[in-house]
């Protein structure tokens, strides 16, 4: 099996692209084969080296890696250049100067049929379309589609000047890597008879086609950026891991039953087959995105979480936050906004402080806080701590909450934290007294 990523770099690597760059390195570490990546950057205004860069590093941050290439398509312009050529020699292909609306008044005029042009000395260059028959496509996921090759027009398969269009090149390209598998997103569907086309005329025997799903949001429209993250770039930056993203991909069209969701990297590449894929649009949703990664960065060890959230927010020695962390976050930007106050002091919450430090009962209760903490000896233990503020309710008949949320806001100015006594632990006695006090005074 060679299968092939041939992404355009005009942008970033969108979540659709990534899926199906996936699915076809999938299919070629389960079945041994080989997966090429291909560049097409023939739209010379549009790719870019920084969109290639992008690419390159999306796939290595998912750890899809290829085994032969980057071609880059425009380095193949001769190649194309010459297979035009030989399509005029032989008569197969022929110009015309006829434009679009020449093409249009010919199908009003003809029932519309497909256009057939007049050979003229220029203009684009069009490949001849049988009057006679059918061009059947037969696809794994949508199964076999027959097309009147009489509705088919003369294809474009080189502009006026020479250039190739992406139809020509696609095929020459795909069939000198001796692809087996063409697999891609269903918006290159209505494509595929014109594919054919063209490996007919060559006399080259077309690869097995596979057709993966559209992607649509939760609102049922099709995926863009308004849905949220849209590239795998989004994706990282808002904190999902490896792991989970590759998870998710998999299921946005593939099942392996209807049961189980999660997947190791091994399991994918054994259990994956395009038989299984369906052809009904898939729906990202971000929230299950999120559900997913949450049972991810629980799994992870310890070590390894804060390996990942180190690198993820630049700072060092957050393994103590993350210990007590860890439980609450769903993603690697959660981290901060929930532990950052370890480190940099508290933040300025006003509605909490409004709500929690203002009252006089806060007051009150924060006042026998800080007598009773002053009064813990050390070391200063979860359950040391949580035993001592718990007597506190006790004996002076506050709620918990009444105590604990003042607290909270205290020690790092916002109503979320880890739990209240391993913050107060991990804090420590010079700390938390401090933050008690600065509140206290305030
Ligand atoms: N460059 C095309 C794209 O990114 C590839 C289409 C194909 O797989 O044939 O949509």
């Amino acid at each position: 099996m060679r299968v092939r990523f041939p992404p355009s770099p005009t942008g970033a690597l969108h979540i659709g692209n990534a899926r199906t760059a996936l699915y076809n390195w999938l299919l070629a570490r389960g079945s041994g084969g080989q997966l090429v990546l291909r560049i097409e950057d023939t739209d010379r205004e549009r790719s870019t080296p920084e969109n290639v860069d992008l690419i390159f590093e999306s796939m290595d941050w998912l750890g899809i890696d290829f085994d032969e290439g980057p071609i880059y398509q425009s380095a193949n312009a001769e190649r194309h250049a010459a297979v035009v050529q030989e399509l005029l020699d032989s008569g197969k292909a022929y110009r015309t100067a006829a434009g679009p609306e020449q093409v249009k008044a010919y199908k009003a005029a003809n029932d519309s049929r497909g256009f057939r042009g007049v050979e003229e000395s220029e203009g684009a260059i069009r490949l001849r379309m049988p009057d006679e028959g059918v061009t059947t496509v037969n696809d794994i996921i949508r199964g076999e589609t027959a097309f009147e090759n009489v509705l088919l027009d003369d294809l474009v398969i080189a502009r006026a000047d020479g250039t190739p269009v992406y139809h020509l090149a696609v095929v020459v390209d795909d069939n000198d890597a001796q692809i087996t598998h063409v697999v891609r997103g269903a918006d290159h569907y209505s494509n595929t008879p014109k594919h054919l086309r063209i490996y007919d005329a060559l006399g080259a025997t077309p690869p097995t086609y596979a057709h993966l799903p559209l992607l649509h949001g939760p609102d049922g429209k099709k995926l863009s950026k308004r849905h949220g993250a849209a590239s795998v770039s989004d994706l990282r930056k808002t904190g999902y891991l490896r792991e989970a993203v590759i998870n998710y991909l998999a299921l946005l069209g593939w099942g392996y039953d209807e049961t189980t969701t999660f997947f190791t990297i091994e399991e994918l590449q054994q259990l994956f087959s395009l038989e299984r894929v369906s052809k009904n649009p898939a729906v990202f949703d971000e929230q299950k995105l999120r559900w997913i990664n949450g049972r991810y960065v629980r799994e992870l060890s310890v070590d390894d979480l804060t390996a990942r959230l180190e690198e993820f927010t630049g700072r060092e020695g957050l393994r103590p936050a993350v210990e007590i962390s860890q439980e609450k976050i769903s993603t690697l930007s959660e981290f901060w906004p929930l532990a950052g106050s370890f480190y940099d002091g508290p933040t300025d919450d006003p509605k909490a402080r409004e709500k929690f430090l203002e009252p006089q009962e806060s007051k009150d209760a924060l006042a026998h806080v800080r007598v009773a903490l002053d009064g813990l000896p050390e070391p200063w233990t979860v359950s040391r701590v949580e035993e001592s503020l718990r007597e506190i309710a006790e004996r002076t008949g506050l709620k918990p909450k009444a105590i604990f949320q003042p607290l909270r806001v205290a020690l790092t100015g916002t109503t979320v934290s880890p739990g209240i006594f391993e913050t107060v632990a991990l804090l420590g006695r010079e700390e938390t007294l401090k933050r008690v006090g600065r509140a206290l005074d305030s």
